[in-house]
């Protein structure tokens, strides 16, 4: 019977990641995915790389940070080897904000610096004195980049069939195999598959699979792109909505947070609210026209940081519950597993993310 070195449950962005790092170390790497390769919450994210952002919990700072840094090298490599572009973009955030509070590595912006930045925001306080009264910067430019999520993930698995990763798609992982305390391998409901290092990459289901269960739940976000409004350089931030320009000159518009269990449906209404907070911060786009809207599940966690370590069952590891910064965090995740699978120094402290702080 066929054996692998690891065995991935999971090909989003965090598992078609690590499965590269293994695979460049020489090992022999397994995907079992349930679907379709990539087409869960690394499909519907924006693309944000917000590695400072104050959206960052401070336990995941450096990490952010680290993997920020990592990501021009891990698009390189990503590009180079599929010939696919992923749209990563280093023109940087501009974040409008109603009461003045910014991270503290954002600059701050005048209204003349952020219409010559970006002329087709509406400037903060015109028209709305109320705003200005208090003499307060409204908004301010933080050096950030963006990434087109779905050509992120669409070459990271033509690289891994490049590099000889296999996959098994449509086989959703019922169980984990476990001999004396051991990972042996994993079950389907058709067939098992066999090694001795099993690495739980599942996403919002991550807490689903047996016998370990992690309190991962799913965070439902809403998005849409719109086409032919204004071009926007900036990926653009105000406390209501976000707006990421990618290169096919698609406008994404996100998003909410919602607690609604695995339901991936979208609303008219909500998709609507979204637009016209999009419209408020860029007037221009009352031109343009809805293109797609969709809904992803981020993988959140009680305390929103991910789950990166080994279980109590030996040989079974979780990387897992990346919430809102999974794209930004899959370079790092990837090279603090493959650290921990191959048992050599991490370089970091995880005991913010050890699985067993819910046990
Ligand atoms: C609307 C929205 C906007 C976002 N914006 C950003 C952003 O701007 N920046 C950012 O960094 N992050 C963003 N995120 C978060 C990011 O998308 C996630 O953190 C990241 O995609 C998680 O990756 P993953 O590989 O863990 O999960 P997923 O991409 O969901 O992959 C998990 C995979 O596991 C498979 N699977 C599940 N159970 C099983 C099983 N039992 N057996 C086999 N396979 C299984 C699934 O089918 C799936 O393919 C956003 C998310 C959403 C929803």
């Amino acid at each position: 019977m066929k054996t692998w070195d690891v065995i991935i449950i999971g090909a989003g962005i965090i598992g078609l990641s690590l499965a590269l790092s293994l695979r460049k170390q020489g090992l022999r790497v397994l995907i079992v995915e349930r679907g379709e390769p990539g087409r869960e919450a690394s499909h519907a994210a924006a693309g944000m790389l917000a590695g400072s952002g104050a959206e960052i919990p401070p336990p995941l700072g450096v990490l952010a940070e680290e993997s920020a840094r990592l990501y021009p090298e891990f698009v390189h490599e990503l590009e180079d080897e599929s010939g696919i572009k992923v749209d990563l973009r280093d023109d940087g955030t501009v974040l409008v904000s109603s009461d003045g509070s910014f991270p503290e590595s954002a600059v701050r912006l005048s209204s003349e610096q952020l219409s010559s930045l970006e002329p087709g925001l509406a400037v903060p306080g015109r028209g709305r004195p109320d705003l200005h009264e208090s003499g307060e910067v409204t908004a301010a430019y933080l050096s950030e980049r963006s990434v087109d999520p779905r050509a992120l993930v669409t070459a990271a698995i033509k690289a891994a069939h490049h590099r000889e990763v296999d996959v098994s798609s449509g086989s959703e992982v019922k169980s984990l195999l476990i001999s004396e305390g051991q990972v042996t391998g994993v079950q389907t409901e058709k067939t098992s598959y066999s090694s001795a290092i099993v690495v739980n990459c599942a996403g919002a289901w991550s807490g689903c699979i047996a016998p370990d269960r992690f309190p991962v739940r799913p965070v439902k976000g809403q998005m849409l792109a719109v086409v032919g409004g204004p071009v926007l350089k900036h990926v653009v931030r105000s406390e209501k909505v976000y707006l990421v320009p990618r290169g096919d000159r698609r406008l994404v518009i996100g998003s909410t947070l919602e607690d609604a269990g695995y339901n991936k449906q979208t609303d008219v209404n909500t998709i609507q609210q979204l637009f016209h907070a999009a419209i408020e911060l860029a007037p221009g786009l009352a031109e343009s026209k809805v293109h797609e809207a969709w809904a992803g599940l981020r993988p959140g966690t009680p305390d929103d940081l991910p789950i990166l370590g080994e279980t109590s069952t030996s040989g079974y590891f979780v990387a897992a519950g990346h919430f809102r910064d999974g794209i930004l965090l899959a370079p790092i995740t990837a090279q603090v597993m493959t650290r921990l699978v191959l048992g050599s120094s991490l370089g970091y402290d995880l005991a913010h993310f050890a699985p067993s702080r819910f046990q």
